[in-house]
């Protein structure tokens, strides 16, 4: 069996390592096998509009072989996707149980609480209402806020206020 030098690599590589190539005069590539798919990648990283124009153009050219080769891609996708969708779920489900408990911790807290001055602030809004104040009771830091990493707040009596109806509509659309 014949061998050559890599020009890539520099391994001495068997003679079916390297493509097959008319212009030399071995009948080979002067670069493996290797070498010639990392180029390739390499090219693919710096000319990625380009890449993508020759992919569209070819599977215009051959629809046929794209169809064989996107079915190939799945099938060898199919075990990878499956652990995808099973480590999206699991992690979503931890997600879904955590605010429920989260909820439960914070319904909890509101009873065993169960500040005066919470109703008393209640009735103060009510009072002013009826005095013509359109306001209302206002959590400081949002018990749901719209962004799910932001802080969570309690219904605590530290944690509310008494804002003009408006401003705490406007907050609200945040
Ligand atoms: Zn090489």
């Amino acid at each position: 069996m014949s061998r050559k030098g890599c020009t890539g690599c520099g391994l001495t590589k068997a003679l079916e390592d390297f493509h097959r190539h008319s212009g030399r005069a071995d009948g080979r590539a002067s670069a493996c096998k290797d070498c010639a798919k990392e180029r390739a990648r390499e090219w693919r990283r710096t000319n990625v509009s380009r890449h993508r124009q020759n992919a569209r153009t070819w599977r215009l050219a051959n629809p046929e072989a794209a169809q064989q080769k996107d079915a190939e891609h799945r099938k060898q996708n199919r075990e990878r996707r499956r652990e995808d969708s099973r480590r999206w779920y699991r992690r979503n489900k931890a997600l879904t149980m955590l605010r429920a408990t989260t909820y439960r911790a914070l319904r909890k807290s509101v009873t065993l609480w169960n500040d005066p001055r919470i109703a008393a602030l209640y009735e103060i809004a009510v009072w002013l209402r009826s005095k013509g104040d359109d306001v209302h009771v206002d959590h400081i830091t949002p018990l749901q806020p719209a962004d799910r990493d932001a802080p969570v707040g309690l219904h605590v009596y530290c944690n509310l206020q008494i804002l003009p109806a408006v401003e705490n509509l406007r907050k609200g659309n945040r």
